[in-house]
């Protein structure tokens, strides 16, 4: 690995959600290897899951990775003790409060900064503020998105010209204006407030962490070129944004301890969710899941199972723990439908060793909800995917996947919804799953997607074009240091 610098201080800062930290720390990691102190800033109970996923990192130099946490208010911010990660909100209606509350740690942020002068912080998005301290103590902040650039321009696109607002029904398509490629969207598929035009407290925060991009000194994309060659190329010709590319982070992490340790602990033994795999023919095996937070009715997840039986495909299938409190049994599950399934299905609940399931030569498939890190880690694996994406900038991903890539086939979600209250039928959930696994296009979604396995691959090794951009962002800021 090469070394540019053994004297770079850097902080980064996730936001408090697993799909923010898990590739923060691998960017820390990554960024370890190659001689900068890393310093991870977060908050007490985020901080004991992190440094179990250093702990287990022995490709890394450990030495150079450094947490540090601050408090978060939770009783001040109206939230229980301990709400400290969006995986443990209580429910969805205090998600606002918890976005709005992550200001209270601009203080302590701020105080840490003065302690220990790093050269640069890297900041979420969801930090807009953070722009201002760095400039308190004179560094750089670059912004770290947790999406790629496909999304991140199709956002600034939608943003600059509103082109939802020109169309008179919702089953009207508009293209995105600018956007190479003549991406074509829903007005359902987009947050309802872009419609109503309604403001509050929750719009006005992701609206200034979207303009803060726009003012940071750049932003650092868990991409690689390959994928994004046109939108890496518009960000920064047509946007005038100043992006670093430098993943899949997720390749960063080599052995199965380290793969099976990112995010939570995982829910099953990873030797025994290997050794189900091995006894599955290559690309025999559909993986189904949707990300850290995304939670549904017992009445999807008894689609999902209906629709997978009906599918005849092998399956590994997480579920969130959806035993409600009080119930001696869980609701969804269908009549012996873990029994009829034996040896067909394996369902996991609550966390899966994702990156090592994917990785396994036997799965041929992944049903996604299309949140960024897992859609990459898909693509990582060589894995074509059935898209269910639910909110946030997952349709985006969705017209990545399946419209531009060409290695998906969409479930057919229009809705833009809060992620309790998706539905999908059974019928088009095994529509999919056998068009992704044994349909016509099959093989040559396969092949696609296996090319951009390779690309990936190739990013993140010594002279490919993520190493590369790495290195570049390493001097730049030696450079401002100096
Ligand atoms: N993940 C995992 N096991 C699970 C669920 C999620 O390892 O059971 C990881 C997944 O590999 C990814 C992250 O959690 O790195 C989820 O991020 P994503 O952007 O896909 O979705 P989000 O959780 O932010 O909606």
């Amino acid at each position: 690995m090469g070394r540019e610098s053994c004297s770079l201080h850097i902080f980064f800062f996730p936001f408090l959600s697993h799909g923010h930290m898990i590739p923060t720390v691998d960017m820390a990691k990554l960024f370890a290897s190659r001689g900068v102190k890393s310093t991870i800033v977060t908050t007490p109970v985020n901080a004991s899951l992190i440094s179990k996923a250093i702990g287990k990192s022995k490709t890394h130099n450990n030495n150079n990775i450094h947490i540090e946490t601050i408090e978060f208010p939770c009783s001040k911010a109206g939230l229980p003790e301990g709400c400290e990660n969006g995986d443990l909100i209580p429910s969805p209606d205090k998600f606002p409060l918890f976005f709005l509350a992550t200001r209270l740690l601009q203080e302590p942020f701020e105080k840490l900064l003065l302690q220990h002068k790093p050269d640069c912080v890297v900041a979420d998005v969801f930090f807009p503020w953070a722009t201002d301290s760095a400039s308190m103590v004179g560094i750089p902040r670059i912004v770290f998105n947790g999406t790629g650039l496909f999304s991140m321009c199709a956002i600034e696109c939608m943003r600059l010209y509103e082109p939802q607002k020109n169309v008179s029904s919702d089953s009207e398509p508009f293209v995105i204006p600018n956007l190479p490629g003549e991406i074509k969207m829903l007005r359902t598929q987009l947050p309802p407030a872009s419609i109503t035009g309604e403001t509050n407290p929750l719009t006005e925060f992701f609206k200034e962490a979207n303009e803060s991009e726009g003012e940071c000194y750049g932003v650092v994309v868990n991409s690689f070129y390959e994928l994004e060659s046109v939108y890496a190329d518009y960000s920064r010709n047509g946007l005038g944004r100043k992006a670093w590319l430098i993943g899949p982070l997720s390749l960063c992490n080599k052995d199965t301890e380290e793969k099976s340790q990112r995010g939570k602990d995982a829910s099953i033994d990873e030797n025994e969710c290997l050794k189900w795999l091995d006894t599955k023919k290559p690309n025999s095996v559909v993986y189904i899941c949707f990300g850290s937070i995304a939670n549904f009715e017992d009445s999807q997840l008894r689609e999902i199972a209906l629709g997978l039986e009906a599918s005849g495909q092998d399956f590994i299938w997480v579920v969130k723990n959806n035993k409600k409190e009080g119930e001696s049994k869980e609701e969804w599950l269908l009549e012996g439908f873990e029994k009829r399934m034996e040896g067909t299905g394996l369902i996991i609940r609550g966390w899966a060793p994702q990156v090592l399931i994917l990785g396994h030569q036997a799965i041929g498939a992944f049903v996604t909800h299309c949140g960024w890190n897992s859609t990459l880690e898909g693509v990582a694996a060589g894995v074509p995917m059935v898209t269910w994406p639910m909110g946030a900038e997952q349709f985006y991903n969705e017209k990545l996947v399946t419209e531009v890539l060409k290695i998906g086939v969409p479930v057919g979600v229009k809705k833009w919804a809060r992620m309790d209250k998706v539905s999908v039928e059974w019928e088009a959930i095994e529509k999919a799953v056998k068009k992704i696994m044994v349909g016509e296009e099959t093989e040559e979604m396969r092949m696609k997607a296996n090319v951009l396995s390779q690309l990936a691959n190739a990013a993140v090794e010594n002279g490919g074009s993520s190493y590369s951009d790495l290195g570049a962002l390493i001097h730049e800021l030696l450079s401002l240091r100096h």
